[in-house]
């Protein structure tokens, strides 16, 4: 997830998320987001008033690895 310029910190993704995994991080500095939490169910990307929100998709598990 990655949220772009646009945003003008409505809240809105920050309460609609279901499992509370958007952090809010004080005036001006938007938001955060908790990927343990987040199930990438998209509530706040489709909520967003400004389309200010990009799903990104995660890597695969393997790619997260270091090279051994
Ligand atoms: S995709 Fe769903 S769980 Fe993840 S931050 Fe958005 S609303 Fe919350
Ligand atoms: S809903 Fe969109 S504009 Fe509102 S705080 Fe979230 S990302 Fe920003």
């Amino acid at each position: 997830m990655c949220i772009r310029d646009s945003c003008y910190e409505c809240d809105g993704c920050y309460g609609a998320c279901p499992e509370d995994a958007i952090i809010k991080l004080g005036p001006g500095k938007r938001y955060r987001y908790n990927y343990e939490l987040c199930t990438g169910c998209a509530v706040c990307f489709e909520q967003c008033p400004c389309h200010a929100i990009d799903m990104i998709p995660e890597p695969p598990a393997e790619a997260s690895q270091p090279a051994s």
